[in-house]
């Protein structure tokens, strides 16, 4: 979501005449757009603008705005802490920042700009059109969370659950198909959660997908972060039914124990995550699934982290995510007490590494067998295409011809840690497949 953010912050100063640079060492102003989800992130901001200072020391100051969670959650903190930093301002309210640009440049004050304003922003925001001209293209539809999970800071920096309108979605999605998207991400915090009450009736995000699979240009529709308990029957029967949604779901479990899952204010427990998985596997046959993990939490157990590597062993989960538990201020389970750190490492790397070996004996399987890419860009100073295939894996293959925003068929002849490799199956131009 933060890309997608950033690519909306830049169309939204355009107007005021600024430009993304390629060469950052001559900016005049920096917005770091930053993700407070773990503690790592809020280092790394002020390690990055550690860096900044010392770029810049013996040239004019560039203006530093801190964006995102990381200022929302520490807010006037930071402004205190680092006399660099001219402007904060959180997820909800950086349609405001041509006004605090100028501002800065007016030598007002230092601001900070932390209030949940999501109406408001999205009013500005449908006013100017999204400039994003990627082939896979990130649209929001949702934000915020009322689900409270008890390790998750996601609630008080983003605020409570707001899905945008259906037309506003649409609008979006149409304008972003203009642009050249063959490929449309369609994004929250909790996305599956997305409810719009209309005059006539209650819109979801199965509706959204529906209508999207109709649009002749797009060809590829995916949805994510959705949480298990709000996979319902119609947004299966769009697994089902939409041949443009592709059969892979990041349905993130966190945990294979019932009871951790319990004491992280989850909402669901194994077996019910099981039930969906079966549902979706029936509706969509062939559907593969991604995950996060997180491990060490609070009371986690020998026997409950075994569960997660059961879960693991039975899903045959593809490309997830596993991070140790990191402890955030303010939610709930930062009193309770860590797991020994030296265990919590040792479960992570035993669960990577089954991870690892999943994807190693999954890809394995690829090899001398054909796989619909679509082409996104080519690789930087070499005759190299990147793409996906249906289940998001990245695909490079070499060509003189250009590929950009063709789905083709490559059959794939190798593969290593991040990618698949391989060559084209045909030859023609133009070639459009789902
Ligand atoms: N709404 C989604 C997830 C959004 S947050 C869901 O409920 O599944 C993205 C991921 O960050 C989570 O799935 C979780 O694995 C990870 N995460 C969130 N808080 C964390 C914490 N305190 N420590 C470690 N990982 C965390
Ligand atoms: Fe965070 Fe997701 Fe839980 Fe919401 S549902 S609190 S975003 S992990």
């Amino acid at each position: 979501m933060n890309e997608y953010d950033s690519n909306r912050i830049l169309d939204l100063v355009r107007p005021i005449g600024y430009l993304a640079t390629d060469n950052p060492s001559e900016a005049d102003c920096y917005i770091l757009n930053t993700c407070h989800i773990r503690e790592k992130a809020t280092d790394k901001v002020y390690h990055d603008i550690g860096r900044l200072k010392k770029e810049f020391r013996n040239k004019k100051k560039p203006m530093l705005l801190v964006a995102g969670c990381v200022a929302q959650a520490e807010n006037q903190e930071m402004l205190n802490r680092e006399k660099y930093i001219d402007g904060v301002v959180g997820p909800q309210s950086y349609h405001q920042i041509p006004e605090i640009i100028k501002k800065v440049e007016n030598k007002i004050d230092k601001l900070n700009s932390t209030e949940f304003e999501v109406v408001e922003k999205f009013d500005t925001l449908n006013l100017i059109k999204n400039s994003n001209t990627k082939i896979s293209s990130f649209l929001t539809i949702q934000e915020g969370c009322d689900k409270f999970c008890h390790f998750c800071v996601v609630p008080y920096t983003r605020g409570p659950e707001f899905s945008r309108s259906f037309d506003e979605v649409i609008n979006e999605a149409k304008q972003l198909v203009e642009n050249g998207s063959k490929e449309i991400t369609l994004l929250g915090q909790n996305v599956n959660a997305y409810k719009y009450i209309s005059k006539t009736n209650i819109i979801r995000l199965s509706d959204l997908i529906f209508e999207l699979n109709k649009f002749k240009e797009l060809k590829r529709i995916r949805y994510t972060t959705s949480h298990p308990k709000d996979v319902t029957k119609d947004l299966i029967e769009a697994h089902q039914y939409c041949e443009k949604l592709m059969p892979v779901l990041h349905l993130p479990v966190q945990s294979g124990s019932s009871n951790v899952l319990n004491t992280m204010n989850r909402k669901h427990n194994i077996s019910y995550y099981h039930e969906i998985i079966e549902k979706l596997k029936k509706a969509k046959p062939g559907i593969r699934f991604s995950s996060d993990f997180i491990i060490g939490y609070p009371g986690e157990t020998d026997d409950d982290f075994n569960q997660t590597l059961k879960l693991i062993q039975k899903v045959k989960f593809i490309n997830s995510y596993s991070f140790i538990y990191s402890s955030r201020p303010g939610t709930p389970a930062s009193d309770q007490e860590d797991v020994d750190p030296v265990i919590a490492k040792k479960r992570l790397v035993k669960l990577q590494t089954v991870l690892e070996k999943n994807n190693f004996n999954y890809k394995k399987e690829l090899l001398n067998k054909s796989t619909k890419v679509l082409f996104e860009n080519k690789l930087k100073d070499q005759n190299k295409y990147f793409g996906r295939d249906k289940f998001l894996n990245a695909v490079v293959v070499e060509s003189t011809q250009n590929l950009t925003g063709q789905i083709l068929d490559v059959n794939i002849n190798n593969f290593n840690h991040n990618s698949l490799f391989g060559v084209m199956s045909f030859k023609e131009k133009n070639f459009f497949a789902a």
